[in-house]
């Protein structure tokens, strides 16, 4: 009998429990350990902040969908990974100690470097859980003049929730009469477009935001925000009303002192998903270290990969299955001016873009599929 411990009940840990239960036989145990037994499908939290939808529609309850596929789930904290014992500690939850593992699935996600930033915690709004989603939602109705800010730090990897903001409360602003009151603008440490592919992907999201009247400042890395102002490494200020912004990412903390890790943090893996440098160690999701922005297909897919190959594994087989790092990504308009965008990232190749309402609704009927399948 082998046991598996996966750590991390998002996108990556709850597809790797789901296709690991199918995968091998019922004489193995699969345990999924997670600090929250709320799993968040965390695309629809733009639409949460903008009321489009309600908490219960995006969150489900992992411990009974998990019970279900016979994967055992705790509620705890990991604080911290032996991989010569071949244990995890769990603090903080609802046990505290040690847990033994023959083969462990990392997917603790990524880390908000929000410290990097001074004024970030006190003057800036984010939307990257749900708390924080339904206290900008207070910010936004409050807000019917002036400028909003809307960004990204440096070293933040997520363009999608940037762009999707900036639609959503034009759109709002619009429905309210008060649109011509407001200034929208969007900053970013590099230009318009920069994580979403190539200059292909650019020229649609151009035209969908001067369609929108949504300005964008390029070459801006915030480095620190003050009450009424957002300021740049190189002095550069900009005032705002209200400020959406996302702080720079890290790789999770738990893996930090394994020597498995890049300078920000992110896990080393190979295209088997496995951890390079630990034996018995598979890694997948926003914690690893691959180039561009840090998507929940990305996770998913790695999340296949490390399954297949664990079941591999653990029959005494090499690996079946590799990853191939693609970006494929829906930025939800409200109309017809949603984008797809598809790009190889390991292939110097133009990416594919594609235009319409279409993508707007086919978003929504994702959110629909996953709570149809996964719970
Ligand atoms: C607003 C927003 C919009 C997005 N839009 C899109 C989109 O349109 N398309 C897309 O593909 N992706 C999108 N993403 C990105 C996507 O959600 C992530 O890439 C995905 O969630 C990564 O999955 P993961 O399993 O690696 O990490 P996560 O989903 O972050 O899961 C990590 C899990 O580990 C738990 N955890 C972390 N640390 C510990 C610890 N020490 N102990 C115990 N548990 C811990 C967390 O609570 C969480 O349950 C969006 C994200 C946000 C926030």
């Amino acid at each position: 009998m082998a046991r598996v411990l996966i750590l991390g009940g998002g996108f990556g840990g709850v597809v790797a429990a789901e296709s690991l239960a199918k995968g091998l036989g019922n004489e193995h145990q699969i345990t999924l350990i997670s600090r929250s037994r709320r799993f968040v499908f965390y695309p629809a939290l733009v639409q949460l902040a903008f009321g489009k939808c309600e908490l219960d529609d995006v969150s489900f309850d992992l411990r009974e969908t998990m019970l279900s596929r016979r994967v055992s789930f705790i509620e705890a904290e990991v604080a911290r990974i032996d991989p010569d014992a071949r244990t995890v500690t769990t603090a903080h939850g609802e046990t505290e100690g040690k847990h033994f593992y023959d083969y462990l699935i990392y997917a603790l996600g990524r880390r908000l470097a929000t410290e990097r930033i001074p004024g970030f915690y006190e003057h800036a709004h984010h939307l990257l859980d749900v708390d924080k989603a339904l206290k900008f939602a207070k910010a936004v109705e409050n807000f019917n003049e002036g400028r909003a800010v809307i960004g990204q730090c440096p070293e933040a990897r997520l363009p999608v929730p940037v762009y999707e903001t900036a639609f959503a409360l034009s759109r709002l602003l619009e429905e309210r009469g008060v649109r011509d009151r407001a200034r929208i603008t969007i900053v970013d440490p590099d230009q318009v477009g920069f994580q979403c592919g190539d200059a292909v992907a650019a020229g649609a999201l151009t035209n969908a935001l001067a369609t929108h009247g949504i300005e964008f400042l390029s070459d801006f890395p915030i480095d620190r925000v003050t009450p009424g102002a957002a300021i740049t490494s190189n002095g550069q200020a900009i005032n705002f009303n209200l400020l959406m912004l996302l702080p720079p990412f890290r790789g999770s903390s738990a893996a930090s002192y394994l020597g498995i890790t890049n300078q920000e943090g992110y896990i080393n893996v190979n295209a088997a998903m496995r951890v390079v440098g630990l034996e018995r160690m598979y890694a997948i999701g926003d914690c690893v270290n691959f180039s561009g922005p840090k998507m929940g297909h990305m996770a998913v897919r790695q999340a296949n990969v490390a399954a297949a190959n664990l079941v591999a594994e653990i029959g005494g087989h090499e690996p079946v299955s590799s990853y191939i790092h693609e970006m494929k990504l829906v930025i939800d308009e409200g109309g017809a001016d949603s984008i797809y965008l598809h790009k190889d990232l390991w292939v110097d190749e133009p990416s594919s873009v594609r235009q319409g309402r279409f993508w707007s609704w086919a978003k929504r009927a994702q959110e629909k599929y996953w709570e149809a399948v996964h719970f």
